[in-house]
């Protein structure tokens, strides 16, 4: 990829990070486990090292991931505005963690374009934009979260400050992004890693009961309610999708993290290659698109969703009725049939 700028070398980071910095570290809107993983991960580090850190997210997350270790210390954008600008404004380092966008973070990506501090993408989103000094860039690595393991480890050659803290927060983001170990990103280096990250005291099957066995019974009856009235089954192009208004969410007393994961189960279904969760949020209508094999959910959300994502999980959102953007998605569906069907 052509850079227009020059940028920072490895040999710069270090040096830059041999002295007490102001750091911030940012990570995607509605953020999920990789997103927290990966940013807390690294401030367990950075925090070992004597700079002044602070975690900034764009708005909040779900209540699953709040077991977190140094999750007290994370300041959510929407909550505390003016400290998070001063913040980022007053930073000599910003870390852009499990996205590559400005857009990805709201409001708070304009603060981050016009803070004066060299910025950090650590990043496994296709198609970067061009807003970084330094990056470290993946597509095929599964996590953010395993991309901040191999620049504390390998580039900073710094793996003996991966304590448990750390070790539990990483093993987190590559769990969770992972889809607990079973996607195709899922190497046998991801597996190695992982089982560094036991050694180092991440206590594997505490952080999965913390993270998938720690519903509110809400969640749980909203999940079985889009399975016995909101699913619906194309099977004539192997495609399955939920959609869910602002009333029945409120029904259920829905909060932040509660609808994660119920595409999954659509997708789940026996033959069923693409499935789509479509949301009712108070100000547009939100996609979560999952895809099996070599279909481009990503193409989809790109191309007809303002959004996009990895191949098998992408995103988009659209200000329509949400009845209009379930019927534009069944539309699209008649493009894809071979693909979808063979
Ligand atoms: P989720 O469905 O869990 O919200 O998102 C799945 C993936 O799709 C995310 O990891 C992200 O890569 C991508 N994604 C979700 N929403 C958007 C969006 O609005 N824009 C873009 N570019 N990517 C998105
Ligand atoms: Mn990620």
């Amino acid at each position: 990829m052509q850079r227009k700028k020059y940028m920072l070398t490895l040999t710069e980071l270090k040096t830059l990070l041999a002295t007490p910095q102001r750091i911030v570290i940012t990570t995607h809107h509605k953020p999920d486990g990789d997103a927290m993983g990966s940013s807390l991960g690294l401030y367990g580090y950075l925090i070992q090292k004597g700079h002044h850190v602070k975690v900034i997210t764009p708005t909040d997350y779900p209540t699953f991931l709040h077991w977190m270790p140094n999750n007290g210390d994370v300041i959510i954008f929407t909550e505390q505005q003016e400290a998070a600008a001063r913040l980022v404004e007053e930073a000599s380092l910003i870390f852009c963690l499990d996205f590559n966008t400005l857009s990805r973070i709201n409001e708070l990506g304009e603060l981050v374009r016009a803070s004066g501090a060299k910025k950090i993408m650590i990043d496994h989103h296709l198609e970067p934009e061009d807003f970084d000094d330094y990056r470290h860039w993946d597509i095929n690595a599964c996590a953010a979260a395993q991309l901040v393991y191999d620049f504390i480890v390998n580039q900073l050659q710094d793996g003996g400050l991966i304590n448990k803290d750390v070790a539990s927060c990483l093993y987190t983001g590559i769990m969770t992004d992972s889809g607990s170990f079973r996607f195709p990103s899922a190497t046998s280096e991801v597996y190695r890693i992982a089982a560094n990250l036991i050694d180092l005291g991440a206590d594997q099957s505490k952080i999965h009961e913390l993270v998938y066995d720690n519903s509110s019974e809400n969640r749980l009856r909203f999940l079985g309610y889009c399975l016995s009235n909101k699913l619906e089954v194309l099977r004539d192009y192997n495609t399955a999708i939920i959609s869910v208004t602002k009333e029945e969410l409120a029904q259920y007393h829905s909060i932040t993290g509660d609808t994660e994961g119920v595409v999954n189960y659509a997708l789940s279904i026996n033959g069923i290659r693409l499935a789509a969760l479509i949301i009712e949020r108070p100000d547009k209508v939100k996609l979560s698109v999952r895809s099996t094999g070599d279909f481009p959910a990503n193409e989809i959300c790109k191309k007809y969703f303002n959004g996009g994502g990895h191949r098998n999980a992408a995103g988009g959102a659209a200000e329509k009725p949400l009845n209009d953007v379930v019927n534009e998605f069944k539309s699209i569906l008649a493009e894809y049939k071979e693909q979808l069907i063979a």
